[in-house]
This record gives C-alpha cells, structure tokens and sequence, in this order.
C-alpha cells in the first residue's frame, strides 16, 4: 500500500475525478490501481471562491516496488506507514492490587480501557451518576434551574466533555498512534467512520452519550469495574507513596497506582491533594465571554458562495489578538451551529461553555472569547486561581439575578461601555435565560480593556463579528486547570509515589483527544511500572 499526501481537488469533484488524480499523480493506467481509501481529508478555504479539498490518500496497486522507485524522492509518496497501536505491557497472572482510576472522563475511560486491554482489571471511581441519568439531571439546571452539585455538565460518567461540540482535532504529534486509538475505539463504539479520515472531526452531545455506554461495556467486559457516587474523598499516603482511597460513602479501597483523572472542576479534590501535601502549582488559564453571531454570517465570511456547503458544514473560525496592555485574546472552543450551555459544578455561580449536535445546525455560531491570565494575576498560593474562578462565577451568578441566568450584553453596547435592555437579531441560547445589562464588572479590568479592543480587531478579520446585536454572556473561567500536579517522567507525581496525575484537572490537557491521550499514556506507565519495566 501506498501513500500519497497533499492531493488537491475542487470542493465539487466527483469520485471518478478522485481516481483519475491518483491515476495522474502516479503516471500509471487505470488497470494498476486496485483500490483506495481516504486517511486524511482537510479543505483550504483561504481563497473563498476556490475552495479545494487536501487529500492523503492509501493506495493498492499493482507493481507497487516499481511506482515506488520511480518517486524515491517526493516527499508526498511512500509506503503506507503502520498506524495501530500496540499495548506496551500484559498484566502478569498474580496480580497483587488492582489500579485505581479516579474519574471517567476522557482521561479516566481511556486510562481504564487501556487498563483493562492490558489485563489489569481497573477500578474507575466516578464521583457522578451513569450518563443517561446525568443528562437528566444536567437537563434539571438548564429548564427548571434545579442545579446538583455531583451530577452536572462536569460531573458524571463521561466526563466535561460529553455536553459538548465533540470536537477531536488536537495538534498533538502522534508517533505512536495513541490518537489513532483514540478515534478508532471511538468508531467501534458507534462514532461516525468520518472522524478517522476528516482534519478537523467532530460527534456532538447525543452520539456521545451512547458511545460512552458502549465503551463502558466494553471496560466490563474485559474485567474492568466502574462504580458510580463514589467520590474520592481522601488519598492514603505512607512514607511519600499512596496505599489507597478512602471514599465519601466511608468505604476504602487499597491501590499502590492512582490514576488521578478527575478533570479541571474538582475543586474539592485539589484542596484535598494539596492538604495532603502533593506537589501541585498554579498555572496559567484564561477567562472571559461567551460570544454569539448568525452562524449564517460565519459561513458567508469563511465559505463565500460555498456557504452550505454539505462537505464544508457549519463553519468555524479561530481568532487571535495581542492587546496593547500585553494581554492575548482569543476564541475559544468554539462552537458552529451550536447553543451556550450552563456549566456550573458548584451552587451559587454561573459559568459558560458551548455545545452542539452532529448536525450543528441551531442558528448561532458561538464561542469562547477569553483572555490569557498567569499566576501574576492571582499570586499568593497554588490554589488562588481556583479562588479567583469561584470568585468571578459567583459575581456572575449575582449580575445574572440570582437565579442561574447568565448576565448578558449586546456587544454594540459592550464596546459603547452602555447597558444593554433588549436583544436585537440575534437570540441567546443559553438556558435557563440571559439577564441583560452590563458586563463590565463581570471581569477584571484589564480583561475587559483587552476583550474591548479585541472585538473591533476581529471584526476586520470577520467583517459583522463585532455587530451590535451580537450577543456576549458571562462567564467563561473553565477554559482549562489553574493548577498542575507535577508529574515526573514516569509519569508519577513529583513527591507520591504510586499517583499519577493525568488530563486536563491535572494540568496535562485541553480538550477531549489530548485528556484521552493523555490517559493512554498514564496507563502505560502503570502498566510498566506494576510489571518492573519504566516508561
Ligand atoms: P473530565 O472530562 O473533566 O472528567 C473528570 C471526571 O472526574 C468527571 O466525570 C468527574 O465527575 C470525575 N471526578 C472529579 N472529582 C472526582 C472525585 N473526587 N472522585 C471521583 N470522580 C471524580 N473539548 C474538546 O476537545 N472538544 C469539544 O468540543 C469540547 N467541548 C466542551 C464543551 C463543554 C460544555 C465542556 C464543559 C467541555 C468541553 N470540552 C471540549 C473540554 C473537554 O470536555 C475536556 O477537555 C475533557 O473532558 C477533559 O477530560 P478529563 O478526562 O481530563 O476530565
């Protein structure tokens, strides 16, 4: 098999065109091609009027070696390269303890599916309900305000991202496929095939749901446990290396490996590691709005008259802008043809984040317009950006009226330095509602000045971004851990031995494909390290 990258095509070829580009490329007749697939699929829209599609393709042939030779050196063909992944380890037959895994989100289902693969019969303790009685109850805060505090858009089986885009592009180098794992468990448990060959791949909320029921299945199966309410409470640690976890129920289990995956809301289990005296430290986040536009004016600036497009879908867009008082803003997760959702894990506050269906086809494009902060900006102890968080979602909670509304401003008025009274074109998804009026104290003031002089910058990039009626809700604080738990290379955190930070509350993601690499990653070095070899 043979692969060849960078074939272009316009955005409207047919199949039979599709061939006879391979057939051209390779200078070979038609005879020779016995088949071929698609492994990858972008598109450039930079020129908006001629948007072509970027191809790699596997290719059969027949006399291959010749084909081969005959390119020896062009960089856009070689041999097929092998993309499985391979388990690093097999659990021995005598195993003493079973690891543990804290959380079941990307990170925790892939360290535990990894686990299990491997013979090492996981326990996954997920402080949340199974995902169809989650979705109920996250469903509770969005139309009747009822909030839970353990079952919520960050809590449950599944972790923060199954309310979500789904969106699985990440930037991370792959030379070991775990990526291509991650996709490819993704597809056995019921994602679209398209997602293995698409740049930019994405599943939405409802698909998600099922899938993860599947891969729990899956987990069982192979001798893995996963127990629902049953929050870590507490880590028992002797002489620098955990014995086991004590949970809220009383109960204790006994682990020598922990894989700690409880994402980037657990506030309760940060403070409880850092009181236990685990190395953690502050890192930087950002913070800022949610933003909607007409996801129909996002498809015209991006698409032109390809707007529509059904290979093209709702388009997106990612902005940058560095701001004369030093600060960078940018778009964050953002959202096509989605809706603003409440993503809360603590009573009393109010905190934005987006999601969407496969189809992505609600009316307003949104996203995270969100401003870089360090710990310079919440100096003091390990933990302050989480204060500073609870800090700006309580704030919010109040300017929203105290009711779980999101507090509202039309951008025009925004950048008038105006209260907003009425929505204009554009309505709000976010539910239970939008309180409108001014946004300015919602941040600090450098992060306004910054989001202020951000938009009309925007808005020479995408003309209509910075309109009036566009709609800003606050706020966006969860767009990734303010802490780290070091971790050595063997992937153990700096001073407990037997734990192993991991994902994104762990300081090592950001977003659904990096936690969950990132949790092949820390079942390895369980793996290796419980059969004596080191990662
Ligand atoms: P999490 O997914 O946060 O999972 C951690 C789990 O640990 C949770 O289920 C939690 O209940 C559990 N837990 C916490 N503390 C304990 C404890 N003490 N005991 C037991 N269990 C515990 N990313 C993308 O890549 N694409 C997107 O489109 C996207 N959209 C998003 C939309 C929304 C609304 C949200 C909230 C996030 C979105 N993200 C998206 C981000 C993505 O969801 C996260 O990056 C990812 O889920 C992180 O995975 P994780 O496993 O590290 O942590």
């Amino acid at each position: 098999m043979l692969r060849i990258t960078e074939l272009k095509l316009p955005l409207d070829h047919s199949e039979n065109q599709l061939k006879s580009a391979i057939i051209q490329r390779l200078g070979i007749n038609a005879g020779q091609l016995k088949s071929h697939s698609i492994f990858r699929r972008g598109y450039d829209a930079r020129k908006r009027d001629s948007i072509t599609l970027i191809y790699t393709l596997d290719v059969e042939l027949e006399n291959e070696a010749v084909v081969l030779a005959r390119f020896r050196d062009d960089p856009h063909i070689a041999p097929t390269p092998d993309t499985r992944y391979h388990p690093v380890a097999q659990a021995p037959q005598n195993l003493a303890t079973r690891p543990v895994v804290i959380g079941f989100g990307p990170c925790g289902l892939f360290a535990g599916l990894l686990l299990a693969e491997m013979g090492f019969r996981p326990i996954i303790l997920e402080r949340g309900k199974p995902v169809r009685e989650r979705t109920k109850d996250t469903f509770g805060l969005w139309r009747q305000r009822e909030f839970n505090p353990e079952s919520n858009v960050q809590f449950g089986e599944g972790g923060a991202g199954t309310f979500s885009d789904g969106k699985l592009h990440t930037q991370i180098k792959d030379p070991h496929h775990r990526g291509r794992k991650v996709l490819t468990e993704f597809v056995k448990a019921g994602a679209p095939t398209e997602i293995l060959y698409l740049s930019k791949p994405h599943i939405g909320t409802f698909r998600l749901v099922s899938m993860i029921e599947e891969m729990r299945g899956t987990i069982e199966a192979l001798g893995g446990e996963i127990r629902f309410q049953s929050r870590v409470e507490d880590i028992l640690i002797e002489n620098g290396a955990v014995r086991g976890v004590a949970l809220a129920n009383g109960e204790t289990i006994d682990a020598d490996h922990i894989v700690i995956a409880a994402g980037h809301s657990a506030r309760d289990t940060f403070k409880m590691l850092y009181e236990r005296g685990v190395y953690i430290e502050p890192k930087p986040f950002s913070i800022g709005f949610r933003i909607e536009h007409p996801q129909s004016l996002i498809d015209r600036c991006r698409f032109g008259s390809y707007a529509g497009h059904p290979l093209l879908g709702a388009a997106d867009y990612k902005l940058v802008h560095h701001c004369k008082n030093g600060r960078s803003v940018y778009s964050f997760c953002m959202c096509p043809g989605g809706t603003v959702v409440a993503a809360t894990s603590e009573p009393g506050q109010v905190v934005t984040n987006g999601m969407s269906q496969y189809s992505r086809n609600e009316r307003n494009a949104n996203s995270g317009i969100v401003v870089g902060i360090t710990p310079d900006d919440y100096p003091g102890y390990p933990l302050a950006g989480i204060d500073l968080q609870r800090e700006l979602e309580k704030r919010a909670f109040e300017l929203g009226g105290g009711t779980y509304d999101a507090p509202g401003q039309l951008v025009g008025d925004f950048l008038a330095g105006r209260p907003s009274t009425g929505f204009g074109s554009v309505q709000p998804s976010y539910t239970p509602g939008v309180h409108l009026g001014d946004l300015s104290k919602a941040l600090p003031a450098y992060a306004i000045e910054a989001i202020r002089e951000a938009l009309p910058a925007f808005d020479r990039k995408i003309p209509g971004f910075a309109m009036q009626d566009a709609v800003l809700t606050g706020v966006e604080t969860r767009t990734s851990s303010p802490i780290r738990i070091k971790r050595n290379g063997d992937y153990q955190s700096l001073n407990t031995r037997g734990l192993y930070p991991a994902g994104e509350g762990a300081g090592y993601a950001g977003g659904i494909m990096s936690a969950a690499i990132d949790g092949i990653k820390a079942a390895e070095a369980v793996a290796l390290n419980i059969i004596g070899k080191r990662k």
